[in-house]
């Protein structure tokens, strides 16, 4: 059995506890929040630490689904079955729902949280993918305040973001746009593994039916989840269609890095990233429409 390196623990009570703590600990300490992630990593000891400071206790003050006009507010502690069961988050953002529904199991599902995917950084990740397509940004708390930073500022390679060593990311919050819907889909080799590729697409229209905007985030593909801006430069201003829809998907394969490991060949992904572009593009304009396809 395997089994981690011996540490300290100790449980906090507020953001606060945890900020100081991890201020006097320094690199030697980590968060852990579902341990999902974490855990079996210091099992396989790919990571070990002196210290880890669960924040399980935060659940109250930071497990939220808050909608407001404009915005909608998730805290970092939001665990995924929270986010799968939310109808008003997927009212808002359908992309939520598809993809906490492909997401591990529910073991899983009732113990991981919004922060500890987006604080993991690994590429394969749905929640950032997600994170990614809807434009988000991640609030991040330190012992000098907070500091909102955006998607893409947020993840720095492969299991590295802008949250310091003395800091926690406590919010991520999501800007409503009126007029547009999202979709989520990904391929996996079995129930509950990792995507081989996932792709999240969202699309606003404008009042003559044309694209107002458009978004679109991929896992699994490059280094980190990425946001392809060239879409939404070659969809804003056209009237929604399937050529449409292929040409973004054209632009996916061709910005994707992916590279051949035990999931698939590489062109493989880029053939996924191809047609999955194209089929969460389709599905988010239908639900625009109230359709589902
Ligand atoms: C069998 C299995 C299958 C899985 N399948 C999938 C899948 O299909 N798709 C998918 O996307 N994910 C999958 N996961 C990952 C799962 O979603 C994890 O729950 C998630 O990646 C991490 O969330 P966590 O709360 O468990 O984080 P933890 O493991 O507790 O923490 C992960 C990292 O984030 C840091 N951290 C946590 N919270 C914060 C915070 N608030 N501020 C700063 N740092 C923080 C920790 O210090 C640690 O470095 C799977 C996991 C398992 C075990």
């Amino acid at each position: 059995m395997q089994v981690p390196a011996p540490f300290e623990y100790q449980r906090v009570g507020s953001v606060g506890e945890a900020v100081a703590l991890l201020d006097r600990l320094g690199d030697t300490a980590r968060l852990v929040a579902g341990g999902h992630s974490l855990i079996p990593m210091m099992k396989l000891r790919l990571a070990n630490f002196e210290y880890l400071i669960d924040i399980n206790d935060l659940h109250d003050e930071l497990g939220y689904v808050r909608v407001e006009p404009g915005l909608i507010r998730i805290g970092a502690m939001t665990r995924h079955r929270e986010l799968l069961e939310s109808d008003e988050l997927a009212a808002a953002f359908p992309v939520f729902r598809d993809a906490e529904r492909v997401i591990a199991d529910p073991v899983v599902r009732n113990r991981g949280t919004l922060g500890g995917s987006l604080c993991q950084a690994d590429p394969s990740e749905d929640l950032s993918a997600v994170c990614t397509t809807l434009d988000a940004s991640c609030v991040i708390q330190g012992r000098d305040g907070e500091r909102v930073v955006s998607m893409e500022d947020f993840h720095r390679g492969p299991y590295e973001t802008a949250v310091g060593d003395a800091e926690i990311l406590t919010e991520v919050r999501f800007p409503v746009r009126p007029n547009g819907s999202s979709a989520y889909e990904k391929v996996e080799r079995r129930a509950g593994d990792w995507a081989v590729v996932s792709a999240g697409a969202a699309v606003w229209l404008d009042g003559d039916g044309l694209i107002a905007d458009a978004r679109v985030g991929l896992a699994a593909v490059g280094p980190n989840t990425a946001g392809i801006p060239g879409i939404a430069d070659a969809l804003r201003g056209r009237r929604p269609t399937e050529e449409l829809f292929g040409q973004a998907g054209d632009i996916a394969a061709e910005a994707c890095s992916p590279v051949t490991d035990r999931r698939g060949s590489a062109e493989y992904k880029r053939h996924l990233a191809r047609e999955l572009t194209l089929r969460v593009l389709r599905r988010a304009v239908a639900r625009i429409d109230g359709q589902e396809v």
